[in-house]
């Protein structure tokens, strides 16, 4: 297996629940972790230390935020949460602040770094960085609606008796309340979900909202959501280290637009490796153009 670095920047409770992840995945022979709160860091660090000895990786340590630069692939989970009822977008303005210091703290980066974005609201601040660290965007994506896909597969997976895995649906667009479905290609075994009777177009538009509710919901009773997410970036993470081209929708540069947001896309170990071309019903292509102006309304509300 590749020795390789993973450095993981912001050590709450999506840092460190990826840090788990992947200590238990196997992947990353050297976990980092980087926060401004040392203490805190020190002892998150001493407490996944416990669960190496079941593990192949060989070591979790502190490190600065220019040793993160260094590292084959950064994660950034640093900065403000939602709270109760608020929109990943209302983040942006502290969040973005934060990104910038983050990016100018960690150079000189790595130029064969694998960087990706969790902090919220992600796809902007995909951009942020990107535009920031100069990185190649095939290098630097977000984790976009990799989670949304996989609550939406879990939903449909209970509904139909069938694998979560065996599902084919994606969840695109913004990783945000202008999120959708691509219900015109989604299938199981080759077979349309329009056509299994469990899924009338109404019944699909419940799953659909439950999805897109599922995060405010978790807030609501806990206060966070932390082990979803861990386990979509530690398997992007996998999917790099081992070269597995997996498709996966992610939030990458899309040409046309000149933004990031998800669609789906192979990952291999250099990064983004193609944006699949799917195909969107009219319906669809509204839904995708209402999300780009979501998206670039909060970008043009962020520069002025
Ligand atoms: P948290 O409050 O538990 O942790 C955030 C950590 O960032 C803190 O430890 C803080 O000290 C650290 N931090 C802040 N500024 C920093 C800096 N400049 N350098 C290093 N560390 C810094 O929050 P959390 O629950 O872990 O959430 C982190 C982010 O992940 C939030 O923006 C949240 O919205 C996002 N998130 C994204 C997804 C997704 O699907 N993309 C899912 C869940 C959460």
């Amino acid at each position: 297996m590749k020795h390789t670095k993973i450095a993981i920047i912001g050590a709450g409770a999506v840092g460190t629940s990826i840090a788990y992840a992947l200590i238990l995945k196997n992947i990353g022979a050297e976990i980092m972790l980087v926060d401004i709160n040392t203490q805190r860091c020190t002892g998150e660090i001493l407490d996944l230390s416990d669960a190496l000895p079941f593990s192949l990786c060989s070591s979790i340590h502190q490190g600065t935020a220019l040793d993160a630069g260094k590292a084959d692939i950064i994660i950034i989970a640093a900065g403000m949460r939602q709270g109760p009822d608020q929109s990943r977008t209302e983040l942006i303005d502290a969040n973005a602040q934060i990104i910038s210091s983050l990016i100018r703290s960690i150079q000189p980066i790595n130029q064969d770094a694998i960087m990706i974005m969790v902090t919220n609201p992600v796809d902007i601040l995909t951009l942020c960085a990107q535009q920031y660290s100069g990185l190649p965007h095939k290098q630097i994506f977000g984790s976009g609606t990799f989670l949304d896909t996989q609550r939406l597969h879990g939903l449909l997976a209970q509904k139909l008796s069938v694998a979560a895995t065996s599902i084919h649906a994606y969840v695109v667009g913004e990783h945000g309340d202008s999120q959708f479905a691509l219900w015109s290609s989604a299938h199981v075994g080759g077979i349309s979900l329009r056509h299994f009777p469990q899924c009338s177009q109404h019944e699909l538009d419940l799953l659909e909202q439950q999805t897109q509710n599922k995060a405010y919901e978790i807030i609501a009773c806990k206060g966070a959501t932390y082990f979803g997410i861990a386990a979509c970036v530690a398997t992007m993470c996998q999917t790099i280290n081992f070269d597995q081209k997996t498709v996966m929708p992610l939030s990458c540069y899309q040409e046309k637009y000149g933004i990031y947001f998800s669609l789906p896309a192979v990952l291999g170990k250099k990064g983004i490796e193609q944006i699949l071309p799917i195909e969107f019903d009219d319906q669809e292509e509204k839904k995708l153009e209402h999300s780009v102006q979501q998206l670039r309304g909060i970008i043009k509300k962020c520069s002025t």
